[in-house]
């Protein structure tokens, strides 16, 4: 068999021939691999920009809103998430600013107040205390009427309005408006572009405290704040009521529990929440 068969597979033909078949077999096979490299090659190159593009790809406005406010605010500290609550007070000023603004010192707390236009009118040198006691002070409309705000498109004339009075009083211009009643429905793609134009910002709210429900019970507001407080940043929603008033020392004293830190609005690193879930607000 080995003298038959020496090195010469089975079939294959006489010696002679053997060389230029393995010659042939070598080179076919080297052209098959530096077919398959180059075809690798090219595969890579096509698939590697395509992939790029599809991570790249914007995300479209309604994707966006309410998940950036989470992101933009939470901060670990020593693998701590840090709480954020936003009081927020609407309808003001009014007979109440005083005792609030003397319930917040008390408890070295910060909050932001909506005010409306009518409002500063009556009372114009609260405005001052509030602005003087490092809160900030943010636009409400001058007439708080729906039809008015939104089916007449008033919105911006009459933030901006506001803004003036506040100018006028304090010598700073907010941007920030606190939609009356909601942003949605009210705020169309239209008056959202006047907002926009106008360079002034919209915030709703996270918790509403149903202060304007339990009118009867401190505890009930102040209850149902601390129950619905779960995300790492809170927008609150608070009216300058007497039961909201007498609710303050346990909201604060139950979200700090809860681990929250309260600040107040900033211009600077402005969190887009709204209703109507446009990131341009
Ligand atoms: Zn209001």
């Amino acid at each position: 068999m080995d003298s038959y068969n020496n090195g010469n597979p089975i079939g294959l033909g006489p010696r002679t021939r053997q060389p230029k078949k393995k010659f042939f077999r070598t080179l076919s096979i080297l052209f098959t691999l530096c077919l398959l490299l180059i075809g690798g090659f090219i595969a890579y190159q096509y698939i590697k920009p395509k992939h790029q593009a599809e991570t790249v790809k914007v995300t479209t406005i309604g994707q966006v809103p309410i998940a950036t406010m989470e992101k933009a605010r939470v901060e670990q500290w020593n693998g701590v998430t840090k709480k954020v609550a936003y009081l927020t007070f609407e309808d003001g000023p009014s007979a109440l600013t005083t005792d609030i603004l003397n319930s917040l010192t008390e408890q070295q707390v910060k909050a932001t107040f909506f005010f409306i236009g009518s409002n500063i009118d009556a009372q114009p040198s609260i405005v001052k205390d509030v602005a003087t006691a490092g809160h900030y002070i943010g636009l409400h409309s001058e007439t708080h009427d729906y039809a008015t705000i939104y089916k007449k498109k008033q919105y911006v004339p009459e933030m901006l309005s506001v803004q003036k009075k506040i100018h006028q009083l304090t010598g700073r211009s907010p941007l920030l408006t606190r939609p009356p009643y909601g942003s949605s429905p009210g705020i169309s793609k239209s008056i959202a572009k006047d907002i926009v134009s106008a360079d002034l910002r919209v915030w709703d709210w996270s918790i509403d405290s149903m202060d304007w429900y339990y009118k009867d019970s401190a505890k009930e507001v102040a209850k149902t704040v601390i129950n619905r407080a779960e995300d790492p940043v809170e927008i609150i929603l608070l009216h300058e009521q007497p039961q909201t008033l007498r609710a303050l020392p346990a909201i604060i004293a139950g979200l700090k529990k809860k681990g929250y830190q309260f600040s107040i609005y900033d211009e600077d690193f402005h969190i887009p929440y709204n209703f109507v879930q446009q990131s341009n607000l």
